[in-house]
């Protein structure tokens, strides 16, 4: 497979625009998530979390062909809190695939198909998009002519694929890719000045009011014109000396228009606006509790490196406000451990509340982004560090820490060069990243850290 990599010793591709959004869809149990799993899973090995927590994951993006794209496993999306149970399973894969730009519809290829993949199939239908089936379990080759019954479904690409062991994943890749379409031309020029934020978050917690509060006409450079055909996607403001595009706010217009509560949460754009900016907005309400979805989404903006402000938002209705941004600034960061860099700010839409501080910690950001640190001091740093915890020894070899560099910014990401990257553990590397948060914070941003070995000098000192 294309994706291997050593432990810890990437070349982090992430710079690569996104080609697309692709979902992955079907009933309960055919095996999206053994395919989410599979098909993300191997360039996981290598970021390293600031935190122990795990999470379920539903957003990833995958690297094929020197490309990239956003899958959504829709299985894992949980609207269970909308009450009527029955409209969750609906709800996810809509939610999922509405704004997708290709899905993967799974089927079971040991159970055949069943009237609930006739179901999917009618609403997927009618979404319009180029749709591959994923005849999945067909584990060996006895198997293999189950694949036939599918094409009764009505589409043309029916491939058969063991998620579980690998089987023709491939070539469901490459006819997924061939479905994508061409990278747009527009390469977003890396202009410094320019502050490109997403703004994210469920249904009703008031993004549009937050919009509308941002781009008020005094500032807005280009905002909605009534009667064009066609909203412009972006909103440019000037923020004193800055220019600040909000991405994709067409989408989060357009939405509130059309669609009330949970039928408007639409993954696809979402994780497009995240992955065209340089840091995301998550909305929530302040009188709720964070949902699975925010902490998806957080996790997504953290995998790819962007940076973090949770907006909670609607502070107006909270009453006892001293006691409860304690509390809320306290579940946030359990909640959201694996991204505890984000900064918190409290919000009114509707009065307009500390809104405007949000461009305000946006650019504190944007500079934390893009500090470097100088060399000789992060060595220290990191000298000191290991020297104050040892590595732990695997089959009696030890990582040897040696020196380390700042290779980019935004995010900024540290090369340490080791004697053995297969022999870093997890967890130092988070302790690593640590100690050099400690010394430069780095608010609002994640970092990185790529493990190399050092090419060998014969130096036997190394070996110990
Ligand atoms: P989901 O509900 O569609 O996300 O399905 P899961 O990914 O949770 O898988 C449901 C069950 O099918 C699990 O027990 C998986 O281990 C199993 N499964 C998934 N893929 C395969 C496969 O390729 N072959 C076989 N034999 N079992 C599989
Ligand atoms: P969106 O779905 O996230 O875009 O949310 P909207 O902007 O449409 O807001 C959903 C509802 O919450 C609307 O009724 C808004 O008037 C209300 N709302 C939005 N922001 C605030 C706020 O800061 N305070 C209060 N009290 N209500 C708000």
């Amino acid at each position: 497979m294309r994706h291997a990599s050593a432990a810890f010793d990437s070349h982090d591709s992430g710079l690569q625009p996104s080609r697309g959004v692709v979902a992955i869809v079907g009933r309960p149990n055919v095996g999206k998530s053994t395919l989410f799993n599979r098909t993300i899973g191997r360039r996981k090995a290598i970021t390293a979390r600031e935190a122990g927590t795990t999470r379920d994951r539903v957003y990833g993006d995958v690297e094929w062909a020197g490309a990239r794209f956003a899958l959504i496993d829709t299985g894992g999306l949980d609207f269970s809190d909308q009450q009527h149970l029955t409209t969750n399973i609906r709800l996810q894969a809509k939610a999922g695939a509405s704004e997708a730009d290709v899905v993967i519809l799974v089927v079971d290829g040991a159970e055949g198909i069943t009237g609930a993949d006739l179901e999917a199939v009618d609403w997927i239908r009618q979404l319009g998009k180029p749709v591959v089936v994923a005849v999945n379990k067909v584990d060996n080759d006895k198997r293999s002519h189950n694949r036939g019954e599918f094409y009764s479904l009505g589409f043309d690409r029916v491939l058969s694929i063991s998620a579980l062991h690998g089987r023709g994943i491939d070539d469901l890749l490459e006819a997924t890719f061939q479905l994508l379409p061409e990278t747009s031309a527009q390469v977003d020029a890396d202009d410094d000045d320019e502050i490109t934020i997403a703004i994210v978050g469920r249904p009703n917690v008031g993004k549009s009011q937050l919009l509308n509060t941002l781009t008020r006409r005094d500032r807005a450079i280009v905002s909605d014109l009534p009667g064009t055909t066609r909203d412009p996607v972006d909103s440019l403001i000037e923020f004193g000396e800055r220019r600040i595009r909000l991405v994709d706010t067409a989408g989060i217009r357009r939405r509130g228009r059309i669609n009330p509560g949970a039928e408007r949460f639409s993954v696809g754009r979402a994780l497009q606006a995240i992955s065209r900016s340089d840091m995301a907005v998550l909305v929530i309400d302040a009188t709720e509790r964070v949902s699975a979805q925010d902490m998806h989404l957080a996790g997504y903006v953290d995998e790819q490196g962007k940076g973090l402000i949770v907006a909670v938002n609607k502070w107006d209705l909270i009453e006892d406000k001293a006691g409860a941004r304690l509390y809320i600034e306290d579940w946030l960061r359990s909640s959201l451990a694996f991204a505890r860099y984000f900064l918190i700010e409290f919000t009114s839409a509707k009065t307009g509340y500390h809104v405007d501080r949000l461009f305000k910690t946006a650019e504190l950001i944007h500079d934390s982004r893009r500090l470097r640190v100088p060399t000789p001091a992060l060595n220290q740093v990191i000298q000191k560090a290991s020297q104050m915890r040892r590595p732990a020894s695997t089959k009696g070899r030890t990582l040897n820490v040696f020196y380390a560099t700042q290779v980019d910014v935004a995010p900024p990401t540290f090369t340490i060069f080791v004697n053995d990257p297969q022999l870093a553990h997890f967890s130092y590397v988070r302790y690593l990243m640590n100690q050099i948060r400690r010394a430069w914070d780095f608010p609002g941003t994640p970092i990185k850290i790529n493990l190399r070995a050092r090419p060998r000098t014969g130096n036997r000192a190394d070996e110990h």
